[in-house]
């Protein structure tokens, strides 16, 4: 699948980050101008007492004119190109400013505040302290920082610097922080699209071996050199379901060469039989041999695909479903009773110690089950042997045992006599007519009922099919 750039992982993952990372950018920068503001309007508030001051400490100690005192103190604190002057307010009740002694520097009606400020600051408590920021176009274009200081009696000493050198250090200070900012940001969005590129990139990689993947060709995994991450273990588990894929459809494909295989052979053997059968006349008794072997071969047919349809049946089956109360014991003396026929015919006699047992479970399984190791036990037996069927108790579990005295099984045989279409010697499987399923199907009616088979056997001895049942 093609992704589309801005749809991808990568592309919202790096705008999130920005756009968290500039809000902490910005909010910071907030802080820090506010911060840096305030420590300002500080040191010129300090300034302001500093020069207020200067001059009222030469009026009242060197008894100069407060002109005087005001002209020095100005050039004292040049730097800072102060302000300064003396506001007299009448006594009485009626109050007004009543005279101005001004700097120089301050032209006549200016730097005036209202009557009534001055009022307020004329009294002795901590208030009359007053600092204000005031526009006054005919002093700076800037707003203009101003203190004032109840001298005594009705004399307010007022100071006012303009906010000029402070605006242009925030200015300076805004400047430098934009450009900071953008730098970081600049940055940050590059590393951090680089690193999120950098963590995504396996997923991409996975996504592309798995493109290259089909049903074809499963070999393909993922490789992404021990990874413990999280990314790791998405590709741990991509490439163990792949395996299990693998295996599967190895598994199937198998299966049905195998099918195709079984059901090929008895079918070159009927046409084969037919064929020579017809190349020229022949005597009565040659077509009823020829007749009854296509006849056991398409019972060997039938009984395939008996077996193939029952296991596909089967294996569709919801295993939660499909269990009742089962009496073991009826269900084996029923098929043991259908059995006998044969097993006389053959001169084989059944023995059954069968205790009765309930457990929960599927009868037709169990039919199933039980008849195909009987079958197996009289199928593999020959004329005098013996077989012995028990059923018992054992603790919590139901004990099934099938003996039998025939032909047994060569040990190298034993762990694969449950797997699909195998048979121990072909030539006498054909002659007694087994298709390498009936075992499978066995195993599989063991694993849904949770149960557990264990298979002795001897060869020329016999075998002993022991199934162990859990009761709960
Ligand atoms: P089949 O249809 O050939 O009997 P099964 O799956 O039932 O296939 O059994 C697989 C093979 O196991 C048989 O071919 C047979 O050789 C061997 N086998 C099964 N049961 C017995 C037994 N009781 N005694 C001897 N051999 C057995």
């Amino acid at each position: 699948m093609k992704i589309k750039r801005f749809q991808s992982l990568t592309f919202k993952l790096t705008v999130w980050y920005i756009v968290i990372l500039g809000t902490i950018v910005i909010l910071a920068g907030l802080f820090l101008h506010q911060g840096i503001k305030d420590g300002l309007m500080n040191d010129l508030d300090t300034a302001l007492v500093a020069i207020t001051d200067e001059a009222h400490e030469r009026w009242r100690t060197r008894g100069v004119s407060w002109e005087e005192a005001i002209e020095k103190a100005e050039e004292r604190y040049a730097s800072y190109e102060p302000f300064i002057q003396v506001v007299e307010i009448s006594e009485g009740e009626d109050k007004k400013v009543e005279n101005v002694i001004r700097s120089v520097r301050i032209p006549e009606g200016a730097f005036m505040l209202e009557t009534r400020t001055y009022i307020r600051a004329d009294r002795t408590d901590i208030d009359s302290y007053i600092f204000r920021t005031v526009e006054e176009d005919r002093l700076s274009s800037y707003p203009l920082r101003i203190f004032l200081f109840p001298v005594w009696g009705p004399l307010i000493l007022q100071v006012g610097v303009s906010l000029e050198a402070t605006a242009a250090q925030l200015n300076r200070l805004f400047f430098i922080m934009i450009l900071t900012g953008s730098i970081i940001m600049l940055l940050a969005s590059v590393g951090g699209s680089f690193i999120i590129n950098r963590a995504l990139h396996p997923v991409k990689s996975v996504v592309k071996t798995a493109e290259g993947i089909t049903a074809e060709d499963l070999s393909l995994r993922i490789d992404l050199k021990n990874r413990k991450d999280e990314i790791g273990a998405l590709v741990e588990t991509f490439n163990s379901m792949i395996a299990r894929l693998e295996k599967s459809i190895n598994k199937i494909r198998q299966f049905s060469g195998d099918v195709s295989h079984e059901l090929r052979t008895p079918l070159t053997i009927i046409r084969g039989e037919i064929e020579v059968l017809l190349r020229k006349d022949r005597p009565k008794e040659e077509y009823v041999t020829t007749l009854n072997s296509v006849l056991e071969e398409s019972h060997r047919m039938e009984e395939l695909i008996d077996g193939l349809l029952f296991l596909s049946r089967v294996e569709a089956m919801d295993r939660s479903k499909g269990r009742e109360i089962v009496d073991l014991d009826e269900v084996l003396n029923a098929v043991i009773k259908f059995r006998s026929p044969t097993a006389s015919n053959k001169n084989i006699s059944i023995d059954a110690k069968i205790k009765p047992v309930q457990l929960k479970g599927n009868r037709e399984l169990l039919e199933r089950m039980t008849a195909n190791i009987i079958d197996n036990a009289i199928r593999y037996s020959n004329s005098g042997d013996h077989i012995e069927i028990e059923l018992e108790k054992e603790k919590n579990t139901a004990k099934l045992q099938i003996r039998d005295t025939g032909i047994g099984i060569p040990e190298k045989s034993i762990p694969l006599i449950f797997d699909r279409f195998y048979v121990v010697d072909p030539s006498r499987s054909k002659e007694t007519g087994g298709a390498g399923l009936g075992l499978s199907i066995v195993k599989w009616i063991a694993e849904y009922h949770n149960a557990e088979i264990k298979v002795d056997s001897k060869v020329n001895r016999g075998t002993n099919f022991i199934v162990t049942f859990p009761l709960d």
